[in-house]
Parts: C-alpha cells; structure tokens; sequence
C-alpha cells in the first residue's frame, strides 16, 4: 500500500510549511495549486509540484490513480473575510462548489483520508471561552460560512461514502518556518504580527491598534496567536492518526492562552529592541474582542505539542521572513 499524501494549495502559508514538514520526515507529497495566491518557490523541492485547479476532476483522479494517492490535506481556498463580505459568491465558489467538486473526485477515485482546513471564526461570538469543538456555531462572514458549509459536507461524504476526515479549526496563524523556507507572502495581509513586523522593518509607518475600548484586561481585543509551524505538526499528526484508523473528528487548533494587541506590540519590541511606532484607531468592523482555544482534544488524542509558543518566537521567525521575503 502506498503512502503518498496530496495536499492542495501546498504553495500557500499554511500549506508550504505544512509540505515541509512532511518531506523533512521523507513522506511523499503531490502539491496541486493554482498559484492563484501561492508561491511555487515555497513549496518544498522534492515535493511533486502540479500547477491546476481542486474543480478539475480529471486532473485530480488523474494525480490520484498516477501517484497512488491515500489521503488529502486540503489548504486550497480563499480565507480574506473584507473580500468574502465584498464578494460572497466568488467564496462560496471557491471554498464549497469546489471542495465539493474535490471531495467527490478523490472518493471517486478510490481515497479515504481526508484532512480539512476550517477556522475558529464558525463559533458564536458569544460562546463561552475558551471555545470547545462543541462550542455553538455561528459563522457571521460568508468566509466563516464557506468553511462551516464544507465541514457539513465532509462530515455527510464521511457517513455515505466512508471518507474518514479530520477538521483542524485554526486560531490566529502566525509566524514562519524556524529554517526560513517559507512564510506569510500575501503583499496586501492585514493580520497583526505580519503588518507588525512590517513596521518593525520600517515597511510601513506605524501599527493600528484597532478598539482599546474591549471588555479584555488591557482593552485591546485578544487572540491565541498559534505558530504555523506547530500547526503544520498538528496536520501531521492528523494524517498520522487517520492512516492508522482514526474516526473523524474536528480539532482545535490553538494555544489556548490569549495575548492582547498590547501584548504582541511588547513582544515585538523586545524582539527588536526598539519603541514600534502605534496609532489608536477605532475598533474594526466585525473583530470580536476574543478568541480563545480549548486545545485539549487534540492534546489528548493526539498527543499534540507545541513546540514553539513563546510570543517573541513567533515573533521573530515572522520579523526574519518579512526581511528575507521583501529583499
Ligand atoms: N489588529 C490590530 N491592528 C492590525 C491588525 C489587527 O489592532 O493592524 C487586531 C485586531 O483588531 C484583532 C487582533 O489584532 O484584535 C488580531 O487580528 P488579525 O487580523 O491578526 O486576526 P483575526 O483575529 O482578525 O483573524
């Protein structure tokens, strides 16, 4: 029986390291992207590269059948909230009609494992923190909805046709590979640390620190910030899991400790050493004041971790990529 996983939009942020990961254990990985947002020079090189769409059912039975494909990690989608607001039907497109389209091609061909990428924005936002998996669900952008959406698919596909997959729901992502091989590209990315090292570099003028009116201890709003690199681990550790029989389940994937904005701006001064140059802005349409993880399912069932959670880690690694990627 082979072994060889095929991860879609393995040339993305979460995907490349993700791919790393894999082939630094000597798994055997097929990458299919569109590199409609990834960056072919970040997907590992003895990956096997295939540039096309998850919707070309051909192509994907084709990758399957030729590779000896036994299970999916699917990355590919679009994960831009403002934009998905903006325009919804172009996300549920993207991140439903063509994960279906993918989920039917590959039990078509033959493949039962299967790991999907959701996000802690399909709970409430009135849940009770930190949020469990069975915490309620009430995705407010269409973005959080096209994952939601597609989590009910996979969790139908798994009862009619024995796809056996795994949910990791993603807390804020941050960082980059400790070896430097990958990390966040997208030139226009609004999350904290990525626009905080930017400023760190003198990028761009100064951070926003958006709403310092939060019911949090110090007013600014806060999150579990998870290193992507303990987060490409935990995938592995899925896949793991899977081709060893597992059931399927949903994680969450997150420290399960909060750090307020102020916090973060602190971890990049002391990273830095130098004062980062902030401005108080108004809080941002639609951002909860919390995001909290109950990490411990995945810690128990799968023995999950975290290897690099100090804040200034984090830090730092996305700091050297930003200084690497932007030469
Ligand atoms: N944030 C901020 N300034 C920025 C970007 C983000 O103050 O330039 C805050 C935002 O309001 C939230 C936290 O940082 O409280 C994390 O935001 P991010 O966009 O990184 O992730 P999100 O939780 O929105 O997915």
């Amino acid at each position: 029986m082979s072994n060889v996983v095929l991860v879609t939009g393995g040339a993305g942020y979460i995907g490349s390291h993700t791919v790393y990961a894999l082939l630094d254990r000597g798994d055997r990985v097929v990458v299919l992207d569109n590199l409609s947002t990834g960056v072919k020079a970040q997907v590992g090189k003895d990956a096997i590269f295939v540039q096309g769409d998850v919707a070309d059912a051909g192509l994907v039975k084709k990758i399957v059948a030729e590779h000896g494909v036994d299970a999916v990690i699917h990355f590919a989608g679009s994960i831009v909230v403002p934009e998905s607001v903006r325009d919804p039907l172009a996300y549920y497109d993207n991140n439903v009609v063509k994960t279906r389209s993918l989920m039917q091609a590959v039990v078509e061909a033959g493949v039962k494992q299967f790991i999907f990428s959701s996000t802690a924005t399909v709970y409430a936002s009135d849940a009770p923190q930190p949020l469990a998996e069975a915490a309620a669900k009430s995705p407010i952008s269409p973005y959080a909805r096209s994952k939601l959406m597609a989590e009910w698919m996979l969790e139908d596909a798994g009862h009619a046709y024995g796809l056996r997959h795994m949910v990791l729901r993603y807390f804020n992502v941050a960082g980059a590979d400790p070896k430097g091989r990958t990390g966040q590209s997208s030139p226009n990315a609004t999350h904290l640390i990525k626009r905080a090292a930017m400023v760190a570099l003198g990028r761009l003028p100064q951070l926003d620190i958006f709403g310092t009116d939060y019911p949090t201890p110090d007013g600014t709003g806060v999150r579990d910030y998870i290193h992507v690199t303990d987060l490409a681990a935990a995938h592995l550790l899925a896949l793991d899991a899977l081709r060893g029989g597992a059931a399927s389940v949903t994680y969450n994937c997150g420290y399960g400790r909060g750090m307020s904005v102020r916090e973060v701006v602190r971890g990049v001064e002391k990273v830095t050493g130098k004062p980062l140059p902030v401005r108080i802005s108004d809080r941002r349409a639609g951002d909860p004041p919390t995001l909290i993880s109950d990490p411990s399912r995945i810690k128990a069932a799968l023995g999950w971790k975290p290897a690099h959670d100090g804040i200034e880690e984090i830090i730092a690694s996305a700091i050297a990529w930003e200084q690497r990627f932007n030469r």
